[in-house]
């Protein structure tokens, strides 16, 4: 399994850089997205050949899947349309949240003719690209999110949006790697109910796994004992 991060950044763009997207090859070769926020596609365009297998998304805050609307308007070799739509994997409900977003300010049914829209439900894991994928719900204000355990010849766990809470261990138990978001300073920076987390509250969730620290704002830079993540950065699982 390798992983490529495409963009790490928190709700607000860090400089030059793009909002969340992590790519997943399988050991099929096979290649599952996790997350496509403003300005992956075109990251992801400059490097891979596209279409990529699939796309999931943790949870309907726009930093985390803004990047589907101009995936529509794709044209040319790239998009291949009608031949090999990517699957898109979204939280329950998603799909009639997007069909209002679509209504609102794009095109009737603009992202079922450009994906195969799934969505997933936590507790059945499922399968998508050639990994296994579990999606597990989080702590993130009142929105619902999720986490993601990946499972193909390692296991890569992403934390999605999170606040301190219980399933953040149980997205990094025996994980290879654990992308976890840090995007405060410190908790009290947070609002009531929480949403993020702090580099110290990410490491203490990680517990053995080890620990890629995503969502960072630059303005806070890496912290002290913790890999921090980078566009482009490569690992192999
Ligand atoms: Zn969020």
């Amino acid at each position: 399994m390798l992983l490529d991060v495409i963009g790490c950044s928190p709700a607000w763009p860090n400089p030059g850089q793009a909002h969340a997207g992590y790519l997943v090859t399988a050991s099929s070769g096979e290649r599952l997205l996790l997350d496509c926020g403003p300005g992956v596609l075109s990251r992801l365009r400059k490097r891979e050949r596209l279409p990529i297998d699939a796309i999931a998304i943790t949870h309907l805050h726009l930093d985390h899947w803004g990047d589907l609307v101009p995936w529509c308007w794709l044209r040319g070799p790239d998009a291949q349309r009608g031949a090999l739509r990517p699957e898109l994997w979204l939280p329950p409900g998603g799909l009639a949240s997007l069909d209002r977003f679509a209504a609102l300010f794009g095109s009737d049914r603009m992202f079922e003719r450009t994906f195969v829209v799934k969505e997933y439900s936590p507790g059945e894991p499922f399968t998508t690209a050639g990994c296994q994928v579990e999606a597990i719900p989080v702590a993130h204000y009142d929105v619902q999110s999720f986490g993601f355990r990946v499972v193909d010849d390692a296991v890569l766990s992403y934390s999605g949006d999170s606040a301190p809470c219980e399933a953040l261990g149980e997205l990094a138990e025996s994980a290879d790697l654990f992308l976890c978001e840090a995007t405060l300073s410190k908790a009290s920076d947070d609002s009531e109910p929480r949403g993020h987390l702090t580099a110290e509250e990410a490491g203490e969730a990680a517990g053995t796994a080890r620990l890629l620290l995503v969502h960072r704002p630059a303005e806070l830079g890496a912290a002290a004992g913790a890999e921090l993540a980078v566009p482009d950065l490569h690992i192999e699982l």
